[in-house]
């Protein structure tokens, strides 16, 4: 490995908290004015930190999705989901739920009833990932992955670890099927730790910071919580602990290989054109994306 190939920093976006939907705060590093997606990644949501109190916790009722797939991520607290093709479960603290919306879905994303009682802690991450054009109109797919499942590793002196949620890392691979090819990794650096893991060079790669800080490539720039770099050409991506630090440094590695195509979006779909996008409203609106079928007991 030369250092020519690893990956530098070219562009770094601080994103701030801000309140959506019903009220629940996320940070958001993209879209932000002026980045409109980083391809194939359109949307990251960091939801929380947040603390509820019993009876506050709030989250997205019924509504529909085309043209791209939803990923979950909890870190702590309880999502339950249901969709109208039939799946039903919670995403648990460490648990990912990767949802292709495909031609249709409708889902509802709300707190688990534990979390909506009792109120607790809620922290995690919802990424939506672009669909190619051949891909918008796929059957939905729901692959839900426990904890407990999800491959980990460490460097040998235990000063970074990695859970691979997709794509690969210090010699493990990730569980979870992928349309496109991606890289979706959440990495714990403490101080002193110094790791270069692999990404394709056809892809498009960022680090985006969510606790702590963490120097990325060969630079001595560091990146903060909150902030989330863009990287440049090459097929090496290095992260070194701060040191000092006593709490180590959390991040997200996304990667994947850019679909370079028009993208037309509004709300909850994301299509090619704008045409694509006023019928997906009028399928939507015409019930052709489905409903939640729920049974009495529940409700
Ligand atoms: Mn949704």
């Amino acid at each position: 490995m030369t250092r020519a190939n690893v990956r530098e920093p070219v562009n770094v976006v601080k994103a701030h908290r801000q309140t959506e939907g019903a009220g629940f705060i996320v940070r958001r590093p993209i879209p932000t004015m002026g980045l409109p997606l980083v391809d194939p990644f359109l949307l990251i949501d960091e939801m929380g930190p947040s603390v509820y109190g019993p009876g506050q916790a709030i989250g997205a009722p019924d509504h529909p999705h085309r043209g791209f797939e939803t990923v979950t991520y909890m870190l702590d607290g309880e999502f339950e989901h249901e969709d109208s093709a039939g799946h039903h479960g919670i995403i648990r603290a460490g648990d990912v739920q990767w949802m292709t919306a495909g031609a249709g879905i409708v889902h509802s994303e709300m707190p688990s009833s534990t979390i909506r009682y009792e109120g607790g802690r809620v922290h995690g991450f919802q990424i939506w990932v672009n669909l190619p054009a051949r891909l918008k109109m796929t059957r939905p797919r729901y692959q839900g992955v426990p904890s407990d499942r999800i491959p980990t590793a460490s460097t040998d002196d235990g000063l970074v670890h990695v859970r691979v949620i997709a794509g690969e890392a210090l010699g493990v691979s990730a569980v979870i099927d992928t349309h496109t090819p991606i890289v979706f990794q959440d990495w714990t650096v403490h101080a002193g730790g110094d790791v270069t893991t692999g990404v394709p060079a056809d892809h498009q790669a960022l680090v985006y910071v969510f606790e702590g800080q963490v120097r990325v490539g060969n630079g001595d720039a560091v990146l903060r919580e909150g902030e989330m770099a863009i990287l440049g050409q090459g097929d090496q991506v290095r992260l070194r602990g701060v040191e000092g630090d006593e709490r180590p440094g959390r991040m997200l590695l996304l990667a994947g290989v850019p679909l370079a195509e028009p993208v037309a979006r509004y709300g909850p779909f994301v299509m090619n054109t704008r045409d694509e996008l006023i019928q997906a409203f009028r399928d939507y609106e015409s019930g052709k994306m489905g409903e939640i079928t729920r049974t009495a007991e529940w409700r």
